[in-house]
């Protein structure tokens, strides 16, 4: 018997709620790596859920670094990277995020939301004001509020809107403008030219979220800030490891005393056990293999270049999509479910996403292309939404 406890009832009619305005999420249960057919509740699908963009999170290379990281090393950590948690896989990871992005030192967490919540609540306090866009990821909103400094929103990408906030700004100690780059839902650029200039011209530190573009974009794979040639001028860049490399993560690439003051005033990295060895060694494998192998984002970025084509053709609307993340805007919740239980059916799985993770009417089915898709896989994709219409 389960203890009834009467006092939690409210959870039952809340999750009643939920369910009646089509928001109920539940899990399922996917075996089979990430990235192209998987089993979804026991059925094969073509998976268009997964952030692993290069194919990687299967890669037999990464897997081996694991091993040989988990047999000298174990699974655990055992503490903080302050206290004990710190090992030689954890330093060379490091090194060699520092080394592919070209900056003097990088710091490794255990997830990018940590990485978020923890560095900006670490740059800016009370007597600061911080800056964010409307449609950032969860996590830098909720560093946001944690930092209790200050906090305003400008609408997406709203370049004048952010001018009006920062030139209120002299009266704060100091003013910090989070962005992601690649936004997670739109799949669209922030004007990050814009945004350098406007946080040159008011003395504000500018840190950028790279989460989906790490490993994709870029000459070398840094992502949009190197695709836009800014390296010099964004103080702080974010990325996680959890995505196009394969593996779970967060980091921080920026200068030594950047690192070394988070080191000291990051709560969620203080407080937290370090990230397993093996999962720190097998991502250093992934680094060395987005340096090696360049046709992986080359390719990724040109299927995504002609299936946005395709979707457009068709009278699907993608929104200001410009990327490998591709939603399909349908807006209200119900008929972003109704759409991907249609596609499942025919062996497609492409996640529905409701609010609260798009705005209200801004329900959408969210395409993630990776690397290792083939053309059939897409052109099933294309065939499954034809026959949805
Ligand atoms: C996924 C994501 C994160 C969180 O990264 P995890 O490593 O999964 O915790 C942070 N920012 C953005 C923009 C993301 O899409």
């Amino acid at each position: 018997m389960f203890a009834v406890c009467t006092v939690l009832h409210w959870i039952d009619e809340e999750l009643q709620r939920l369910a009646t305005q089509g928001l109920l999420r539940s899990r399922r249960i996917r075996t089979g790596p990430q990235g192209t057919v998987c089993n979804i509740d026991g059925k094969p699908v073509i998976n268009f859920g997964s952030n692993d963009y290069l194919g990687l999170a299967g890669d037999p290379r990464l897997a081996a670094a694991a091993r040989a990281a988990l047999r000298r090393e174990g699974t655990g950590s055992g503490a903080s990277p302050l206290v004990s948690g710190y090992s030689r896989y954890h330093r060379l990871l490091e090194r060699r995020l520092a080394a592919f992005e070209a900056t003097e030192a990088a710091l490794v967490c255990v997830s990018g939301y940590a990485a978020n919540v923890g560095t900006v609540a670490a740059l800016v306090g009370p007597g600061d004001l911080v800056i964010s866009d409307a449609h950032n990821h969860a996590s830098l909103l909720d560093g946001c509020r944690l930092s209790r400094a200050d906090f305003r929103v400008y609408p997406h990408c709203d370049m004048e809107a952010l001018e009006r906030l920062l030139r209120r700004s002299d009266r704060y100690r100091r003013c910090l403008i989070v962005t992601d780059t690649l936004f997670s839902m739109d799949g669209d650029f922030a004007p990050l030219p814009e945004l350098a200039h406007l946080a040159d011209r008011y003395q504000a530190m500018l840190l950028v979220d790279e989460a989906h573009a790490t490993g994709v974009l870029g000459q070398d794979g840094r992502g949009l800030v190197e695709f836009f040639g800014l390296e010099d001028r964004v103080a702080v860049r974010i990325g996680t490891l959890s995505k196009a490399l394969g593996c779970v993560g967060g980091f921080v690439v920026g200068s030594k005393s950047l690192v070394d003051w988070l080191v000291n005033r990051a709560r969620p990295y203080i407080f937290s056990t370090a990230m397993p060895p093996p999962v720190a060694a097998a991502a250093a494998a992934a680094i060395s293999i987005v340096r090696s192998e360049p046709q992986r984002r080359r390719h990724l970025l040109q299927q995504a270049d002609l299936l946005r084509q395709q979707l457009s053709r068709m009278g699907w609307n993608i929104g200001r999509s410009a990327s490998h993340i591709i939603p399909l805007v349908v807006g209200a919740p119900h008929r972003a479910t109704v759409l991907a239980a249609q596609l499942l059916r025919r062996g497609v799985f492409v996640p529905p996403i409701r609010p609260p993770a798009v705005p209200e009417g801004q329900s959408c089915l969210r395409i993630s292309l990776t690397a290792a898709h083939s053309d059939d896989h897409v052109a099933q994709l294309i065939d499954a939404l034809a026959a949805a219409g």
